[in-house]
């Protein structure tokens, strides 16, 4: 990564950078670079324990956000803005205003280099996942050519094919940061995410381009539009199988989650809810994919 660069991650919740680049992340904000979070949503669904959902656990994952910032930040000084879209966690819209929002953030921002969950070939199917990436694709999409950051890159993709060297020693940091989410991890999971999830990727790497490196999925652009996703029924069956067994599977991890109602956690009246539901896509699964093609 260059330096005097402005960068934008979007993150659909606050532990989500940890979990899909944190390595870029420490890198630009150790470089000096202009860094900005936006997150997306306030977490309110992030526990098993229903008697902490809703806005309670929204403030503790806030301060939880905030430590760990300070962790990456720590020994750097440089500073991390972060800017809160405040979504509802597990209701995160793809419509006209969630788009118009982003776009309007990114007009006035103008960063360089914007890095975002993957909006077609994720590695997690949580609906706030993929609407993340898929609102900064679709607010991208209304900018001219010449107004386009220069680089568009996606976390947490299984079509990775950019690749950004980091540090091993840098797992430090990023643990210490990963800790600062409690209501999210205990010690022994923050340690298997930590070894299985990152170590395991990173060595993965070493192996297939013999360094040490973090992998995104690059967003190309084709005489000045975004490249639309690969056509579903053009897909390789390596790749098409690929796809259906991350959307498949990953949406149960997250179903778990989101068992309460809106009205429940009182975050939300009964007219509200039926104008979140209106506006919402419908799941976006291997079949949607088909059919909008
Ligand atoms: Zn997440």
């Amino acid at each position: 990564m260059k330096k005097n660069v402005k960068v934008m991650f979007f993150t659909p919740h606050p532990d989500d950078i940890e979990l899909g680049c944190p390595f870029i992340y420490l890198e630009a904000i150790r470089l000096g670079n202009e860094v900005i979070e936006v997150l997306m949503t306030n977490g309110e669904y992030g526990t098993t324990n229903n008697d902490f959902k809703g806005k309670r656990l929204s403030r503790i994952r806030m301060v939880e956000l905030d430590r760990a910032n300070k962790a990456f930040e720590k020994g750097m000084n440089n500073k991390i803005r972060v800017v809160k879209l405040g979504y509802i966690d597990g209701h995160l819209p793809l419509n006209k205003e969630s788009v118009q929002r982003v776009f309007d953030l990114l007009k006035k921002e103008k960063p360089d280099i914007v890095i975002t969950c993957d909006p077609w070939y994720a590695q997690d199917f949580h609906e706030d996942h993929l609407n993340t990436g898929r609102t900064v694709y679709f607010a991208l999409k209304k900018f001219k050519p010449a107004e386009l950051p220069k680089k568009i890159l996606y976390y947490l993709s299984t079509r990775t094919d950019f690749y950004v060297k980091c540090r091993w020693k840098d797992f430090k940091i990023i643990k210490e940061a990963l800790a600062e989410h409690k209501t999210q991890y205990t010690a022994l999971e923050n340690k298997l995410i930590i070894l299985m999830y990152n170590k395991f990727a990173i060595l993965r790497h070493l192996f297939e381009k013999c360094s040490i490196s973090e992998s995104f999925r690059e967003q190309r652009v084709l005489n000045g539009e975004l490249e639309p996703p690969e056509k579903f029924e053009k897909m390789s069956f390596r790749k098409r199988s690929r796809y259906y067994t991350y959307s498949t599977v990953t949406i149960w991890g997250y179903m778990k989650l989101i068992d309460m109602s809106l009205e429940e956690l009182g975050l939300i009246s009964k007219f509200d809810l039926s104008d979140t539901l209106k506006n919402r896509e419908p799941r976006y699964t291997y079949k949607y994919l088909k059919k909008k093609r």
